[in-house]
């Protein structure tokens, strides 16, 4: 399998090539050059596995140049019942006939993120170990990646993460699960400033290439490959789990942000699971909305981004839908990098007229909703009501979408993307009592926390870099 750019330059890579980069030199983001298929032998005899052992398989087609017993290795070791808290990994609820809740935010920081990032602890530690390298992973957080990304390289022999996150401006149970972290390759950095100001300083140090080079910086962020195809996994078990044979369609509802986790979906259909509907569901940052009802893609700036009560979807540049339109347009690179010019010269591009269009419209599959904060709150209290489950804010989002879209003959999978007990204010106002906690995060607020304070200052960066590395 090789990889190249969605801006199409890049030269054909190799999974471990990409493991550890962000973007493409071009500007592009990395994809494969065709996609797998699946046939139905082959999907028969998945139906049974356990998770680690589909992980593999599904894994295999990407990675093929992954020694096998490693790769084998690496799922073993990230999807274990200790970490996780079932053998399912990503146990099926049902809430109603046709009507579930595939839980898949059931690891160490209670989102869905430690799904894939539980797996690049491991497949980076193999690749550093066997290239005799050391990487300093530098990102930046509102909450819930950079929380999945330590716990999931703490401890990890040559990797350092370096976090930087808004001083005072994540929840208090958010910051315990980064702060508290005791391990010494952890620095976690809380700017005086806002996410951007965060954004901004890791995009400045990125921008200094030597300075890079010398200090082996590194990312996981939402762009990284390895983080999809880790979640396109979830959609197999998913469908098998609420399905009884391989001849039955199945919709799944995804509260998005950047993309990324419902693109693996569309990967998860491309290789060909019977996938009827892919829902998106949005908060008030509506562009994906916007683009899914209308074909016109209207990126915002930071300023018209808002703040809402579902935090982790408040995006309003959805990095990973580039991928999707490459795939749409024919896989297209020229078309894919005029595309991005028009984002960036006009501020967005209308698809409606094109081919690609009739493409979306008839075979992706896609449909889309936007939900606003009382939708949440109402969602929360009805499903409570109906079923006796308590469900986050992001969650009610995609269940709010699919409970209006659903049609009963078919199952609908809504993913919940983390736990309530992570977003406790909104399930008060909702509820009016906090949702209860997993066993062991019980007071996880009162245990000791460090971190250091630092001006949104992209030198005073380097220089807190450069001393610890
Ligand atoms: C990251 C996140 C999302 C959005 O996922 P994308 O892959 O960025 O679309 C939704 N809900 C929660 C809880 C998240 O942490």
């Amino acid at each position: 399998m090789k990889y190249v750019s969605t801006r199409g330059h890049a030269a054909g890579q190799s999974f471990t090539d990409i493991l550890l980069e962000g973007l493409a030199p071009d500007g592009g983001l990395a994809v494969p050059e065709q996609w797998p298929r699946i046939m139905r032998p082959k999907l028969d005899a998945m139906r049974d596995l356990a998770y680690p052992q589909l992980a593999f398989e599904v894994l295999r087609f990407f990675a093929d140049d992954f020694p096998g017993a490693a790769l084998k290795a690496a799922c073993e070791k990230a999807y274990t019942r200790e970490a996780f808290g079932a053998p399912e990994i990503t146990p099926l609820r049902s809430l109603a006939p046709n009507l579930h809740l595939l839980a898949c935010s059931n690891g160490p920081t209670l989102a869905f993120k430690d799904i894939a990032m539980q797996l690049i602890g491991h497949l980076f530690e193999f690749v550093l170990e066997r290239q005799d390298r050391t990487l300093n992973v530098l990102g930046a957080t509102s909450g819930d990646t950079g929380s999945a990304a330590e716990h999931a390289l703490r401890g990890k022999a040559r990797v350092r993460v370096f976090m930087l996150s808004p001083h005072g401006r994540m929840s208090p149970f958010q910051r315990a699960q980064m702060y508290a972290l005791q391990d010494a390759n952890i620095f976690n950095i809380a700017v005086e400033g806002v996410f951007d100001d965060c954004q901004d300083m890791v995009k400045a140090v990125n921008a200094d290439a030597a300075f890079k080079e010398r200090h082996a910086i590194g990312a996981v962020n939402s762009i990284n490959w390895a983080r999809i195809v880790a979640q396109v996994v979830y959609y197999f078990k998913g469908y098998f789990a609420a399905t009884r044979s391989n001849d039955e369609p199945v919709s799944f509802a995804v509260p998005s942000g950047n993309f990324g986790n419902i693109f693996a979906a569309h990967v998860a259909k491309r290789m060909g699971l019977p996938i009827k509907r892919l829902v998106l569901a949005t908060n008030e940052n509506d562009v994906l909305d916007e683009f899914f009802r209308t074909g016109r893609y209207r990126p915002r700036g930071t300023a018209e981004t808002h703040a809402t009560s579902s935090p982790s979807m408040d995006i309003s540049k959805a990095s990973n839908f580039e991928r999707f339109i490459w795939d749409m347009v024919d896989q297209d690179g020229e078309k894919v990098a005029w595309l991005w010019k028009q984002v960036e010269e006009k501020g967005g591009f209308d698809l409606s007229g094109d081919r690609a269009w009739e493409r979306i419209e008839d075979e992706s599959g896609f449909v889309s909703g936007r939900s606003l904060h009382a939708d949440r709150i109402a969602t929360i209290r009805q499903v409570k009501k109906d079923y006796g489950v308590v469900i986050d804010p992001h969650t009610a989002d995609g269940v709010k979408i699919a409970l209006r879209i659903r049609d009963r003959g078919t199952p609908m999978v809504c993913v919940e993307t983390a736990l309530p007990a992570k977003f406790e204010a909104t399930i008060v106002e909702a509820l009016g009592e906090p949702a209860p906690r997993p066993p062991g995060y019980e007071g996880i607020e009162s245990l000791p926390q460090r971190c250091d304070v630092m001006k949104p200052d992209a030198e005073a960066l380097k220089a807190y870099i450069a001393a610890r590395t």
